[in-house]
């Protein structure tokens, strides 16, 4: 496979038939999440004789797909979720690129795909960042960006593909939760799991969610926003949400969130918000924590808060869990004090409105 860095420079083609300026504002007042997508996508190709070639800036628009394309049968496509903020001085900024690029890399080593040097990763966000800048929508809401690479080699035998697409698309978001910044209820699993030792748990691929949507399907029946996993072996560890990593405030003050285990996604939210409580002083304890002493813990009100954290949906206090035969409520079922103040200390680094200590934020160029 040839993966080494390759100078490439995007071709820049302007979409013809952009949105109407009007119909944009129009639609960023009813901002939901990856519904409203910008004019333009980045495409980089990748063959195993020509290495990463063809980058390019161009209108969004369908990819012709034969339809023995290996991505349609054997599923090798990772992704990515990272968002563009827009300043108050209105620069457009990204949240800790590199760690998107290096995660994705790691995506790619386990699914049998080839690397993206690090610097063209963050250089396809950043043009298409540039290019779409006015999709960034101003207030609360952000540019949510989704790089991607599938397999794309007609042929049906089962190896890892020689040709494959890395695209990265941009989509103007809202809140992620339809309650806006009400505590979510989360349902847990007690017949599905998502991940198990060996499998491909700590990676962003489309399989993941494929396997985890009839939980959230269940979940959806029950009246609840996402499912809480357990771990397969012993259906006894709490490890992760559908999409987010979990925390839980404990009364001591002590942060617990489940360890990088190796079916837990390495959330990047849930690094930098671990490094956020740990400057604040606080005590996080990276350990496994099981569902009956989550029960217990809100019993007896040992548990004060928990919250889960993404980039979609930055940090959703948990205000009610519930589960085959029952349910318990978190304190008194409302945002606590912690999980406001590390959002908030968070949020505000994202949108440069306080010290960047560790360079997390960085601007777009070319804008
Ligand atoms: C993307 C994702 C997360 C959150 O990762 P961030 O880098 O914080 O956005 C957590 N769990 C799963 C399963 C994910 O796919």
């Amino acid at each position: 496979m040839r993966t080494e860095q390759q100078t490439l420079t995007f071709d820049i083609t302007s979409n013809a038939q952009p949105m109407a300026e009007a119909d944009r504002l129009e639609a960023f007042k009813a901002l939901g999440f990856g519904t409203l997508f910008s004019d333009h996508m980045t495409v980089v190709r990748w063959s195993a004789d020509r290495g990463w070639h063809s980058a390019e800036v161009t209108a969004r628009a369908p990819f012709p797909m034969d339809p023995a394309s290996a991505v349609l049968h054997y599923a090798q496509e990772i992704f990515e979720g990272m968002k563009a903020y827009r300043t108050a001085d209105g620069q457009a900024v990204l949240f800790r690129p590199d760690q998107n690029a290096e995660r994705f890399n790691q995506s790619a080593k386990r699914m049998g795909m080839p690397e993206i040097p690090e610097a063209l990763f963050v250089e396809a966000v950043q043009k298409l960042v540039a290019t779409d800048a006015k999709w960034i929508p101003e207030g609360e809401g952000s540019l949510y960006l989704r790089p991607f690479m599938f397999a794309n080699e007609p042929f049906l035998g089962v190896r890892p593909s020689r040709e494959f697409i890395f695209c990265v698309i941009a989509s103007s978001v809202g809140p992620y939760f339809k309650g806006g910044a009400k505590p979510v209820t989360i349902w847990t699993s007690q017949n599905f799991t998502r991940a198990a030792n060996g499998g491909t748990g700590a990676v962003k691929c489309g399989g993941n969610y494929a396997a985890s949507l009839i939980a959230q399907a269940e979940a959806a029946e029950q009246g609840c926003d996402q499912v809480v996993f357990l771990d397969a072996a012993e259906h006894k560890w709490v490890e992760e949400l559908g999409g987010m990593n979990v925390f839980f405030v404990m009364q001591d003050g002590t942060l617990i969130t489940p360890p990088l285990n190796g079916n837990i996604l390495p959330g990047i939210t849930r690094k930098s918000l671990i490094q956020l409580a740990r400057d604040e002083g606080m005590t996080v304890e990276e350990r496994a924590y099981s569902f009956s002493e989550w029960q217990a813990d809100a019993a007896s009100g040992k548990l004060k808060e928990a919250f889960a954290c993404g980039t979609a949906a930055v940090v959703a206090a948990i205000g009610k869990v519930k589960f085959p035969g029952g349910e318990f409520t978190i304190a008194d079922g409302q945002t606590g004090q912690t999980t406001t103040r590390l959002r908030d200390l968070l949020v505000n680094i994202q949108r440069g409105r306080s010290n960047d200590r560790y360079g997390w934020v960085q601007p777009v160029p070319g804008l």
